[in-house]
């Protein structure tokens, strides 16, 4: 069984100096962390909150998810893509379930469309020109709506791998909007080919968020 909240605060906090800051470690370590190490110092670890602060959207009528159910750059009857804007690396798109739910009670046909759904994501971001990689995340711990992230990785930039990836994003200068707007359009379009559904039609828009 996971440790209690507790638990989990005391051995961690054993580990820490007398202000509660833990040492560098791997990430900090690693050689393409964003942060040199030198002059650079863990926060404080706080203690847990319980009972946790409720997420964006728990309730769906008040779920802007929901609200924006019909915009996207590419939509089906059960999912909608999004394009992120104000992002440093070249393109952030986010997959939703039109409906209101959540990762864990993704009904077993919605969950196997996405398993399809990210893979061909996945594909048509790499197929771009200059793109490596797409990063795929779930999180969670902000929004209750589903909601899937793909971060495209710059061609050569070897820094931004892994995790560090969405810290370098945040470091990076806003990334041109009419270039990442007509990448979303290719990956957009790439979807409807090899998964069906369509492009904003009337009445629904591609909603940059
Ligand atoms: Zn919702």
């Amino acid at each position: 069984m996971a440790l209690r909240p507790d638990e989990f605060y005391a051995q961690a906090v054993a580990a820490a100096d007398d202000e509660r800051r833990l040492p560098l470690a791997r990430m900090t370590g690693w050689e393409i962390s964003p942060f040199e190490p030198d002059g650079l110092r863990v926060s404080p670890l706080r203690p847990p909150v319980l009972p946790e602060p409720a997420r964006h959207g728990e309730d769906p009528a008040d779920c802007n998810a929901c609200r924006n159910r019909d915009e996207g750059i590419w939509l089906n009857d059960h999912w909608r893509l999004a394009r992120i804007s104000r992002v440093g690396v070249p393109l952030v798109l986010m997959l939703y379930p039109r409906d209101h739910y959540d990762m864990a009670d993704l009904p077993d046909e919605l969950a196997a469309e996405l398993g399809l759904l990210s893979t061909r994501i996945v594909r048509h971001i790499q197929a771009l020109p200059h793109i490596s990689r797409a990063h795929v995340y779930r999180i969670g711990d902000g929004g209750a709506h589903l909601h899937l992230w793909f971060f495209a990785r710059p061609e050569g930039q070897a820094q931004l791998y892994g995790s560090w990836l969405v810290v370098w994003d945040d470091l990076l200068p806003e990334y041109p909007a009419d270039v990442a707007e007509a990448d979303a359009a290719i990956v957009a379009g790439a979807l409807v080919t090899s998964h069906g559904g369509h492009l904003p039609q009337v009445g629904e828009s591609p909603g940059v968020s």
